[in-house]
């Protein structure tokens, strides 16, 4: 139970009295789903707020309920010692109330606005001195088309709020292709403009993983290739091979960047900086997810410490676990759901037969065309072998 009259404490110091910690993770997805058997082999209880009944992490969801509702949220806190989230949709007047009763909350809502709101996180990530793309913030078309001159005729339009796998984000070369866009900010209630941004010409997609415990420390896993479809997360490559500079020099810049931004805001847990490599070689981050990540799956199997372990270890300010790579390379691939039928023991029976290599992971979600239902990872010592077996395992899995 919380115990709220001790908020200058640590989770952990609190359990020292109570016997036991117990997480309490708000969203009940995939992401919730796996932090139970890290929880469970750090001897951690966990509880998940879910959405609704039968969700991914259904079975540690002892709520269900409305994360935008102030009452559900409370009424959940007062059973648990820290509240951590699954995903960023929990309103600040929310976190508000619930840092009022003195509950721990991971990341704090002074650092998770950054991740609810692309445009406050541009303005901080350009005031700490983080490089990002050109961007501006547009008001009304007139706006946009003096930044469309600006940029070369072409430029990225994003909703400041509420986008999440490409939906938000679109490519314009005339201000009327964001109408609709612009229309809606009339009746939003909370944002007041759109982002622009120039049209980055990048050569790849980087993610940088990083965990900080409220005491400060800060851990690092190897900067990731992420290779999107159709706006998706579709394969991520561990680590990132080289391209432009070697393997050291990228690896040093992309940390620095992601200690940068940790510090900075002062993010406590998980958070992936998603990045460009530009084509010679600079690193521009594009957006910040404060929870574990889908850039970091492949870590379940391919680091000491997976980022949902490292993620309750650092909500809970216990010492971080080490970040180095089980193998030297590592491949997740998104496995989304697809024409095959049945249940997922029976689909994936000829997928488990043929690849015993590789680590499946369901979602426990039903299949819809597009969904993410999910992951398979292989680790090895050859980047190109394990991708291709990769890849080949979750053709499987998707097909059945
Ligand atoms: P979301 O939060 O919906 O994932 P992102 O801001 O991460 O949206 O953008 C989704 C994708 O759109 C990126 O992964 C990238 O491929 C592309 N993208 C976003 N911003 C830019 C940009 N400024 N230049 C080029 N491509 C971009």
């Amino acid at each position: 139970m919380a115990n709220n009259s001790h908020s200058a404490e640590t989770a952990a110091t609190a359990a020292g009295r109570a016997g036991k910690i117990r997480v309490g993770v708000i969203g009940g997805g995939q992401l919730a789903r796996m932090m139970i058997p890290p929880a469970t082999h750090l001897g951690l209880e966990i509880s998940v707020l879910a959405e609704a009944p039968g969700m991914s992490a259904a079975r540690a969801a002892d709520a269900v309920g409305d994360c935008r509702d102030a009452a559900t949220v409370m009424q959940f806190a007062e059973t648990v010692d820290v509240i951590t989230f699954d995903h960023e949709h929990v309103p600040q007047e929310v976190l508000a109330q619930l840092l009022a009763t003195g509950v721990q909350v991971h990341p704090q809502p002074h650092s998770l606005q950054y991740a609810q709101d692309k445009i406050l996180m541009r303005q901080k990530l350009s005031e700490i001195g983080v490089p990002v793309p050109t961007w501006a913030t547009v008001q009304n078309p007139a706006e946009l088309d003096a930044f469309l001159a600006q940029v070369g005729g072409k430029a990225v339009v994003k909703t400041a709020r509420g986008g999440y796998d490409g939906k938000g984000v679109r490519v314009v070369t005339a201000a009327a292709e964001a109408a609709d866009w612009f229309a809606a900010l009339e009746a939003d209630p909370v944002s007041d403009a759109l982002l622009a941004e120039e049209l980055v010409p990048f050569e790849r997609e980087l993610s940088q993983l990083v965990a900080r415990r409220p005491s400060g420390e800060v851990a690092l896993w190897p900067v990731v290739e992420t290779v999107q479809q159709d706006g998706v997360c579709a394969e991520v490559i561990a680590p990132a091979p080289a391209v432009a500079t070697t393997a050291a020099k990228l690896q040093e810049a992309a940390a620095a960047i992601g200690r940068q931004i940790a510090t900075g805001l002062e993010v406590t847990g998980v958070m992936a900086v998603e990045m460009f490599e530009t084509l010679d070689g600079r690193l521009l981050v594009n957006e910040l997810a404060m929870r574990p990540h889908n850039s970091g799956h492949f870590s379940i199997e391919g680091s000491i410490t997976s980022q949902f372990e490292q993620h309750l270890r650092a909500v809970t300010d216990l010492p971080l676990g080490s970040t180095a790579m089980t193998r030297p390379a590592a491949v997740m691939i998104n496995v989304l759901g697809g024409p095959a039928e049945g249940p997922m023991p029976v689909r994936y029976n000829r997928a488990l037969a043929a690849h015993p290599a590789a680590k499946f992971h369901s979602y426990g979600k039903d299949s819809r065309p597009g969904r993410k239902v999910g992951h398979v990872t292989v680790i090895g010592d050859d980047t190109a072998q394990v991708l291709q077996a990769a890849r080949a395992a979750a053709a499987e899995m998707e097909n059945g």
